[in-house]
């Protein structure tokens, strides 16, 4: 039986997230598409008709008064909202699930305004109200986090007895042919870089100066070789939780000379700041000014070539013996942008958003409570990347291999 969705955010990675639940009508019955702006809502369902053939419904929501939240979902009774705003919503739009008894789901863990601090427990801290609900909510169903915990779930559960060390490879070996811009938003993106940087080790997570430790890291299938950088990524956390053995967990991204090059002057000359600063008798802050300036990341789609390549090393024990095993997906850029006209890193992110809402609806993975990805059977999420555009491949490593691919 098909059921309802609210999607709150008209971002690059809401428009991949609503074109691809109406290319499944036998789940996704009805479709609403909510946003601070809802001339973008608008722009994204008259795409999806085009494409689809499917009309969804659209409206302006500020989503950080929860009022408006409780209206929408009073009006409507979905069966579930997928929050694909930003993190700063997360919270409320979780209160707002809970007076009107929806189910939520989400990609990016919750984050203060005024910190860059991306920590679980604000929302572990909602378990027992869900539970006492009997509502679900998913939290982190995107690319990284997403995909990269079902990885690892999907490996414990039929290549090893334990997993001990992980290293997630984020590589985007696209470009999009501009100067400086973010491939998802800008200010969540630079105030994920310029964060302190966090591995887990040790039974601790380990701090280090941003962007401070550099490997070279050659993708398979010819993707190329990439400088990858070790910085703290929010599924660690949930990661290291839920599956204990892990000793040491590490996240690596790729950027190129000129992102670091104008990242860093940017930085310097104060640029990507989060503290208020008054400006012509303004309050503004330094980093959602840059935010406003730089290219629009839903709009890199039509300039973005390339391929990129996320997966997840795992090293641990089968029957007593050890071994190292890589899963990944590679994306094609041009290929997204055919299909539903964004770039990668919004349809890497999307996709599972989707696949996330599909579990739930067909009751695939059911529970009240508030759950990581890696807390469910990752077999039919595993089957569904295959079927709706993020197949994978896992391959065995050698030890000259794997010491190879993060030399
Ligand atoms: P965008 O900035 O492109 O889109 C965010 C959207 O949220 C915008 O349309 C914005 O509306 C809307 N929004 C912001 N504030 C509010 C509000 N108060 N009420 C209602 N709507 C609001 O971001 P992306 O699409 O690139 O990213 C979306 C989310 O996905 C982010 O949380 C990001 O962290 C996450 N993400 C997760 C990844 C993963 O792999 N797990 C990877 C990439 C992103 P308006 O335009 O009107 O301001």
């Amino acid at each position: 039986m098909s059921k309802s969705v609210v999607i709150v955010g008209a971002g690059g990675v809401g428009s991949v997230v609503a074109h691809k639940c109406a290319m499944l009508p036998a789940v996704f019955g009805t479709i609403h598409l909510a946003s601070r702006t809802v001339s973008k809502c608008d722009e994204i369902a008259k795409s999806v008709l085009e494409r689809t053939g499917r009309s969804i419904t659209t409206s302006s929501l500020d989503a950080d008064t929860p009022a408006n939240t409780v209206a929408l979902l009073e009006d409507l009774k979905p069966d579930l909202l997928i929050n694909v705003a930003l993190p700063y919503q997360d919270l409320v739009l979780m209160d707002a699930c809970l007076e009107c008894g929806v189910d939520y789901l989400d990609t990016a863990n919750y984050e203060p305004k005024d910190e860059a601090k991306f920590e679980y427990h604000w929302q572990w801290a909602y378990q027992e109200q869900f539970a006492k609900a009997g509502l679900t909510a998913l939290l982190g169903s995107g690319f990284d986090p997403g995909v990269t915990n079902i990885f690892t779930a999907w490996m414990l559960k039929h290549h090893f007895d334990e997993i001990s060390e992980i290293d997630i490879v984020d590589i985007n070996g696209g470009d999009h042919g501009k100067a400086f811009a973010t491939n998802f938003n800008p200010e969540i993106n630079i105030r994920e870089v310029t964060a302190p940087c966090r591995h887990w080790e040790n039974g601790e997570f380990q701090e280090t100066p941003p962007l401070s430790t550099k490997l070279s890291f050659e993708c398979p299938e010819g993707v190329g070789t990439y400088n990858i950088y070790q910085m703290y990524h929010e599924e660690m956390e949930s990661l290291v939780k839920h599956i204990p053995s892990i000793k040491r967990a590490r996240f690596w991204m790729s950027f190129g000379d000129a992102y670091l090059k104008h990242l860093e002057v940017l930085q310097n000359v104060g640029m990507t700041g989060i503290e208020p600063i008054t400006y012509n008798g303004q309050e503004i802050i330094p980093l959602q000014f840059l935010k406003a300036v730089l290219p629009d990341p839903g709009e890199l789609g039509e300039s973005t070539q390339g391929r990129t390549c996320i997966g997840v090393i795992a090293k641990g024990f089968k029957d007593g013996i050890e071994k190292r095993v890589y899963t990944y997906n590679i994306c094609n850029h041009e290929e997204c942008f055919a299909e539903v006209g964004s770039q990668a890193v919004s349809y890497t992110t999307g996709v599972p958003t989707m696949i996330g809402a599909k579990m739930l609806l067909e009751q695939k993975w059911s529970g009240s409570g508030v759950w990581n990805m890696e807390q469910f059977d990752p077999d039919p999420f595993m089957d569904d990347l295959n079927t709706y555009g993020l197949p994978w491949q896992v391959v065995e490593l050698s030890p000259e291999q794997y010491s190879q691919f993060l030399s």
